[in-house]
């Protein structure tokens, strides 16, 4: 039920959880994140329960330092409250972590479709998640490109969806899209963020863009880009945070 995701040159994971800590008044039943760490390494831990579980595993694992991420908290809708179920979930071979809030209601046509077209698909969730995050997976081996592998996807969806991936080959970039589910960017100096709701990032900045309906976002440390699910830019209108944080 929140999203945060971050690019920058801070330690990703302390922008994460205190980004979720800020979304927590929403309620949730699991959380979980992913890192690319400085050697390129893609890290994910997720953990059923309060944010303070996910938090005390991170400690026993020593997560890395990276600078890009993504984090999660998860109001279960399909597959109950469990490990596996919270996100993110995984696609091209574990090379790619996806989280998402909001219902794909077509996702067992889907998943019917992946299942036809690769046989040994192995899922390790009984998400409507799972099945973009390996989607996405599949058109980032065919494209290369992680904006144009979730905008591929993402005209296949139907449904509310906040989406946000990240690939361990594009370490610096964190894509986001949008359907009738709310996503925020914050502009920062040298880092950008995006939130599910600009609580995720108000603490580290108050300029703040709104993404439109049916729109795709990627943020690197020092860019931000917007397009239409046809690739096209958009313009966007910066506005600033007034309200006390
Ligand atoms: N439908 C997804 C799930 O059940 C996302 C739920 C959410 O919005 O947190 O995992």
């Amino acid at each position: 039920c929140g999203i945060v995701g971050y690019v920058g040159s801070n330690k990703s994971v302390e922008v994460l959880l205190g980004g979720l800590r800020r979304l927590e008044y929403r309620g949730y039943d699991s959380a979980g994140i992913a890192v690319i760490d400085p050697e390129g390494e893609l890290h994910t831990r997720k953990r059923a329960g309060k944010l303070q579980v996910l938090i005390d595993d991170l400690d026993a694992a020593n997560i890395a330092n990276g600078s890009t991420g993504i984090g999660h908290t998860r109001w279960a809708t399909h597959g109950g409250p469990n490990d596996q179920n919270a996100h993110p979930h995984l696609g091209d071979d574990g090379k790619l972590a996806l989280i998402h809030n909001g219902i794909i209601e077509n996702f067992a046509e889907l998943k019917a479709e992946l299942v036809a077209a690769h046989p040994d698909t192995v899922f390790t969730s009984e998400t409507d998640t799972e099945v973009a995050a390996l989607l996405v997976g599949l058109e980032y081996q065919k494209t290369g490109d992680l904006a144009e592998a979730l905008r591929n996807v993402v005209a296949r969806l139907h449904g509310a969806f906040t989406l946000l991936v990240l690939h361990k080959d594009e370490p610096g970039v964190v894509v986001g899209a949008r359907r009738n589910s709310p996503l925020v960017i914050g502009l920062g100096d040298g880092e950008n963020f995006l939130g599910s709701d600009v609580a995720a990032f108000v603490e580290h900045t108050r300029r703040a863009v709104a993404i439109g309906q049916d729109q795709i976002v990627t943020i690197t440390s020092d860019a931000v880009r917007v397009t239409d699910f046809d690739g096209l830019p958009v313009e966007s209108q910066e506005f600033e945070i007034t309200w006390d944080a």
